[in-house]
């Protein structure tokens, strides 16, 4: 459906770095006929120079999401539980499941914030979405300074798929703090959700566990034409940080948007804002704009039922959003 207006999951709004896709179109070549780099050895050193590290530091693999999986495959089984928020990226209970791997929910505070303090339980590790999802606030790096000295025998995962958006990254803390894994994604802030590419920073030692797991699968992290985008994505500061300033500004209009519709909003870090308006039902409001033709996300449970997320678009969108809601809202009143 050509003008669905998709706001639910949190994609770019933009199109990828001009200079990535000439890559991946340079790529595609008589070249495809061989294997890719098994270790992806230019991707990693183009992410490890970026922030100060070297390619021993960096773990690539078909985005976050297998990243996280494998994580959770090599680290967390201990028979203690892994400890991660309720609420917070769905998939973490799925990667549980998967591998059998017990865990305890640690509860958000009342203002939807995740509370450092509260992880102190024995635990096989901890997982930490900063910014969470689907609230999109974010702890500062003294917080995970702090959970990092709490449980100093156990690796603390802090996925990062929204830092790009204003939050701190505590990649920087990578050096001094074996048991730190940090998650990050080309899917949100380099708009290549459809590439497929994740990423993760810690020590080697952590970073070898990584591949051991990867390994028993697929010796092939990525594909060619995946790894020439993303390594030239990297490479593309200018086109990074022009499209997350124009991501910044359009959240600061939409949230007010929504504000000034009754809604209350949470202070996000991310591309998206998590919002629910005092006397309307979230379900409903969810329904009525998809028959608008325009999709946000409406999670159920006790914690989020009264919440919807909204991907932040572009202005144009946002501002579509904004006249929908108004329509629906006065329609209803
Ligand atoms: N972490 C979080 C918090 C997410 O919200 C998502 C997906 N939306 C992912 C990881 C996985 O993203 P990907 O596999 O596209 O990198």
């Amino acid at each position: 459906m050509a003008d669905l207006i998709k706001l639910n999951t949190n994609e770019f709004p933009y199109g990828p770095s001009p200079r990535a896709l000439d890559a991946m179109r340079a790529a595609a070549d008589d070249t495809l006929r061989l294997y890719p780099d098994p270790t992806a050895l230019a991707l990693r050193t183009a992410l490890a120079e970026r922030v100060g590290l070297t390619a021993e530091n960096v773990f690539v693999g078909n985005g976050s999401d297998e990243v996280l999986a494998h994580a959770f495959q090599a680290f967390f089984n201990h028979g203690d539980p892994l400890l991660f928020s309720d609420v917070t990226y769905s998939f973490y209970k799925v990667y549980c499941g998967l591998y059998d791997l017990p865990y305890r929910l640690v509860p958000l505070t009342e203002n939807m914030a995740v509370q450092v303090e509260d992880f102190t339980a024995p635990c096989s590790g901890v997982v930490i979405a900063n910014p969470n999802a689907p609230t999109g606030t974010a702890v500062g790096l003294d917080a995970i300074k702090r959970l990092l000295a709490m449980h100093p025998d156990r690796v603390v995962l802090v996925d990062e798929a929204y830092v790009d958006f204003g939050a701190e990254s505590v990649v920087s803390l990578v050096k001094d703090h074996s048991n730190l894994l940090v998650v990050q994604t080309f899917s949100k802030s380099r708009a290549l959700a459809g590439a497929r590419v994740g990423f993760a920073y810690a020590q080697p030692e952590l970073i070898e566990g990584l591949v051991r797991v990867k390994d028993s699968f697929n010796s092939y992290p990525l594909d060619r034409i995946a790894q020439a985008g993303a390594t030239a994505a990297v490479q593309d500061e200018a086109w990074f940080r022009q499209g997350i300033e124009k991501v910044i500004s359009s959240r600061t209009m939409l949230s007010a948007g929504l504000t000034g519709l009754g809604f209350e909003v949470l202070p996000s870090q991310a591309n998206f804002v998590y919002a629910r308006h005092a006397d309307r039902d979230a379900a409903q409001l969810a329904a009525s704009l998809r028959e608008r033709a325009i999709i946000v996300r409406h999670l159920r449970g006790e914690r989020t039922s009264s919440w919807l997320r909204i991907t932040v678009g572009t202005d144009p969108q946002c501002n579509m959003l904004l006249s929908a809601l108004r329509d629906i809202l006065h329609r209803n009143s």
